[in-house]
């Protein structure tokens, strides 16, 4: 493969490329519209995030994690972190207040530099996060296919100009769920420690992937040993979404949470509200914005999706 070259700054774009940048950037806000539209139009309430928090996402263990600093800093005499992902805050929000909710939410994860080359991390981005009370994985899976094959379509329709004028409009496919469903355990034993981008490179529809060993949040069937959750992995692209059935009995929370040395000092609120039986079953996931849309535009990094790219190790003025 040829290296990818890092997405440019702005002010470094010759004409063309402003141009395809335009277009790239008409894509991203079709995209955004349409996707909120679905869940607000499915009763989901839209929630503002927050980025700086005594709690976030701990990434541990999670087998893709790759964490080179964690940013930590004292704010009115107390320690916070910037948002890694909202997985606790959509824990509380829904088990209280917002039984349907999703989040545009920034997340800061300062990837290790080589990751700059894969073309599919960067050290900022955005997810689309939802969770839903008393939902299950297959009310997930239908909710998402909806959304995706809905957004596919309706880009191929609006969007022709952008997509045929940056090369893609003949390339995206149509959508067509449910999709195909694998368990992580038989593509392991069919391919081994490559599944990911095999199975990527083999299907031609998005397919789930569960049972994937990960997070204390995720739910564990203590009796099989099997992780009620799941990715997306779309073809020829790899990842664009993971999420799960949370765990909300306090007795598993905390004893996973002992398993994974996580500091349950950060998590204090959760565990309070389990142990109260206030944590309510919920199930819900995040598509990582510029994963989506770089799956839809085909960019070869999917940096060039940001006005203000984040390759992990190339800091920028902007
Ligand atoms: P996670 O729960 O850690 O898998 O994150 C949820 C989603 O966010 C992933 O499925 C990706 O779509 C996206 N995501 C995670 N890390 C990155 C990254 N470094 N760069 C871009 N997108 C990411
Ligand atoms: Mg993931």
């Amino acid at each position: 493969m040829t290296p990818i070259n890092p997405p440019k700054s702005l002010d470094q774009l010759t004409a063309q490329e402003i141009e395809r940048k335009a277009n790239i950037g008409k894509i991203v806000t079709y995209t955004l519209g349409n996707l909120t539209s679905t869940y607000v139009n499915e009763g989901f309430q839209w929630l503002l995030p927050v980025v700086l928090s005594q709690s976030t996402d701990p990434l541990w263990p999670d087998p893709n994690a790759s964490i080179e600093t964690r940013i930590e800093v004292d704010i009115y005499g107390k320690p916070v972190r910037t948002m890694s992902s909202m997985i606790v805050h959509k824990l509380i929000a829904a088990s209280t207040v917002y039984p349907k909710l999703f989040i545009l939410s920034p997340n800061v994860r300062i990837e290790k530099s080589e990751r700059g080359k894969t073309g599919k991390h960067i050290y900022e981005f955005t997810q689309l996060d939802f969770e839903i009370q008393n939902a299950t994985s297959k009310d997930v899976f239908l909710l998402v296919e909806t959304a995706l094959c809905t957004l596919i379509k309706a880009l191929k329709k609006d969007m022709k100009e952008a997509l045929s004028a940056i090369g893609r409009f003949d390339a995206l496919p149509t959508l067509e769920g449910p999709f195909k469903i694998f368990d992580r355990e038989d593509l392991e034993a069919k391919y081994g420690e490559t599944w990911e981008a095999d199975v990527a490179s083999e299907i031609t529809q998005p397919a789930w992937i569960t049972n994937l060993p990960r997070e204390f949040y995720d739910f564990e069937d203590f009796s099989t040993g099997k992780w009620d959750n799941y990715d997306l992995i779309m073809p020829q692209f790899g990842e664009v979404l993971s999420g799960s059935k949370r765990e909300y009995d306090y007795a598993k929370v905390i004893k996973k949470m002992e398993q994974h040395g996580v500091r349950k000092e950060n998590y204090s609120l959760i565990i309070q509200m389990a142990k109260e039986g206030r944590l309510k079953p919920t199930a819900g996931a995040g598509i990582g914005i510029e994963r989506i849309v770089g799956y839809i535009t085909g960019v070869r990094h999917i940096a060039e999706c940001q006005p203000f790219p984040r390759v992990p190790g190339i800091v920028h003025e902007l």
